[in-house]
């Protein structure tokens, strides 16, 4: 039997008509929320991730700003700039869209921004909070692979969990956040031995790699519900074809895009997983969605009110 598909885009849906729904009560109160983009040079798909970010702000109801240093932006200007935007109230979240110019120290840059702020949930203070289950503000894609797996009723406690991927901003919180959710966890990267091996032990399976496709049927143990985080942009046709060949809606697509997006996860794993997340489709949407919500959260919190609990354990 096919896998169940677990459709992201309803999801991210869900939560921000959640979101809209706390923003439009908050402004009983007379708070809106202000979400602060920071967007350096003209990286073309930044500007596109960014316009996103802005477009969600307006249907939730938040406020935003985006600020465009330009591509010479040096790291001193930049920490000034971020200073100014810790130190004005109607600002809940700063995001910094990476990546930042060469010439800019990002680490530095990110380590100012107040860590009430710290919507993106990238500082070493946020990261403390998570690995201690501590309220914070927690990285927007790992904390949306959670809403998708509690939202479409996938068991985590008590359930062996595989990470493939240990970046700092969505393997290492991955894994975080299920070890919470009471998951055995298991983390691999590009130095583990018998990849296949030790994926195949996963009940949840969470593809955080960055290559296309790598994760094939022989990873995955029949049933298991698998987490495709991975967005990875194919132009050539040889290997368009080598995951594609006879889908006819995906062919059509390329033919006139000549691109398509595939995740890290092979579309064959299909016959062999319980449930999977589509790309596009599955964790993408949800990352715009949890960023929504943290604005909505940074603002409570910073406001003395207890942070919003999506979906409790
Ligand atoms: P990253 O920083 O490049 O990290 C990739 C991780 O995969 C590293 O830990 C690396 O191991 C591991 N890895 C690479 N090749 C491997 C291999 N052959 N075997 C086992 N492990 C391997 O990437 P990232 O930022 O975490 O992003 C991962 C993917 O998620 C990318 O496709 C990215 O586009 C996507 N993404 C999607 C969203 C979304 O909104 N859906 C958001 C963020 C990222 P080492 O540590 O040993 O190098």
């Amino acid at each position: 039997m096919p896998a169940r598909i677990l459709d992201g885009s309803k999801i991210a849906q869900e939560i921000r008509s959640e979101v809209a729904a706390d923003v439009k009560a908050m402004a009983g109160a007379g708070v809106r929320p202000g979400l602060a983009v920071v967007l350096v040079g003209h990286n073309p798909a930044s500007e596109i991730y960014v316009r996103g970010k802005v477009k969600a702000c307006e249907e939730v109801g938040t406020f935003s700003e985006t600020i465009t240093p330009p591509e010479s932006a040096t790291t001193d200007e930049l920490l000034a700039l971020i200073e100014g935007l810790n130190r004005r109230d109607e600002i809940d979240g700063i995001l910094v869209q990476l990546p930042l110019p060469p010439q800019v120290d990002a680490k530095r840059v990110l380590l100012a921004v107040d860590p009430g702020k710290d919507v993106d949930g990238f500082h070493p203070m946020n990261v403390g909070f998570l690995s201690t289950q501590r309220p914070g503000l927690v990285p927007c894609t790992p904390a949306g692979v959670i809403e998708i797996l509690k939202r479409s009723d996938v068991q985590i406690a008590g359930r062996e969990a595989v990470v493939v991927g240990r970046s700092d901003i969505v393997g290492k919180p991955a894994a975080m956040l299920l070890l919470n959710a009471n998951a055995t966890v298991t983390v691999c990267h590009s130095k583990t031995h018998d990849l296949a091996g030790v994926c195949q032990r996963a009940d949840i399976l969470v593809a955080a790699i960055g290559r296309p496709g790598m994760v094939t049927r022989d990873f995955v143990k029949p049933g298991a519900t698998v987490i495709d985080v991975g967005m990875n942009t194919v132009t050539d046709a040889a290997e368009f074809q080598r995951f594609f060949a006879g889908n006819a809606k995906r062919e059509e697509a390329f033919r006139k895009k000549g691109s398509t997006l595939i995740g890290d996860v092979h579309p064959e794993v299909a016959e062999v997983a319980g449930a999977l997340t589509p790309v596009p489709g599955g964790v993408g949407p949800l990352t715009i969605a949890m960023l929504m919500f943290n604005t909505m959260n940074a603002a409570r919190m910073r406001r003395g009110s207890r942070e919003t609990q999506l979906s409790p354990a």
